[in-house]
């Protein structure tokens, strides 16, 4: 595959963008997202950079191209993101998620596309990222199309234990609680310090929850700060660590699954 000067399908002038999509061949990277609250210390698009991020590397190192990521996501679950409720979280209705996903599928196999990655940086996106595909490959199946191949995966489901052990030394909390934690400020503080300011992170144990929700939700259950576990043991080091165990795990199932 021939490396091109950027890897963001959206900065390719549309004959260059043509000649790399016609053929099926080039795996589309799709970031899905959210708007939410990551704490005093984080910003709003936290869950929008990281999986730029892992897209970009993981194309440059198969040849694939990143498509312009989906800044919005479903909505914050109490549990998992802090809730809904918080100021700044800003998402969308599952029923629109799933078929502005639907649509840009469609349209990027309209254009030629055959191999799909969506790279979810936000929990909560998940089944309405498995509902997308879904429907995307049902019509595109009615208009004949059958060879249409979709990757979704999550860029912490490539964090393998070896690394937990080194990010976690006092005990993992994990996943559900890691919202604004260790996990996510180390990534920030290695790709954009700029954006972190550790002296405004508040350190709390991690968020209990009991074993069934209620509706509408006790903000009560959620911490103040909006984080579920603190970022007090994050560092540049373990996002670096992070980086490299994550997209070397997201390119190698891309090179297996696009061999
Ligand atoms: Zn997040």
């Amino acid at each position: 595959m021939p490396r091109r000067r950027t890897a963001f399908a959206a900065e390719l002038p549309w004959p260059d963008y043509q000649a790399a999509v016609a053929d099926g061949e080039t795996p589309i990277l799709i970031p899905v997202g959210s708007m939410e609250q990551h704490g005093h210390h984080m910003p709003l698009h936290v869950d929008v950079l990281l999986p730029t991020e892992f897209a970009r590397r993981a194309a440059e190192a198969v040849g694939g191209l990143v498509a312009p990521g989906f800044s919005y996501g479903y909505k914050s679950h109490q549990k998992s993101g802090g809730g809904n409720h918080l100021p700044g979280t800003t998402s969308l209705d599952g029923a629109t998620l799933v078929a502005a996903l639907k649509n840009v599928i469609l349209e990027f196999a309209r254009h030629g596309a055959r191999r799909f990655v969506l790279v979810n940086g936000h929990y909560e996106n998940s089944w309405f990222l498995v509902e997308g595909i879904d429907l995307a490959l049902k019509e595109l199946r009615w208009d004949g199309v059958r060879d249409a191949k979709i990757l979704l995966l999550s860029y912490w489901d490539f964090v393998t234990p070896e690394a937990i052990a080194r990010l976690y030394p006092d005990g993992f909390p994990g996943w559900a609680v890691e919202h604004g934690g260790v996990l996510e400020t180390s990534l920030m503080l290695a790709l954009h310090p700029e954006l972190v300011d550790l002296d405004r992170a508040i350190d709390h144990p991690p968020a209990r929850f009991p074993p069934y929700e209620v509706y509408p939700i006790r903000p009560e259950w959620t911490p103040p700060s909006g984080t579920l576990s603190s970022p007090k043991n994050a560092s540049r080091q373990k996002g670096e660590l992070l980086l490299d165990v994550c997209t070397a795990g997201i390119v190698s199932a891309l090179r297996a699954e696009f061999a």
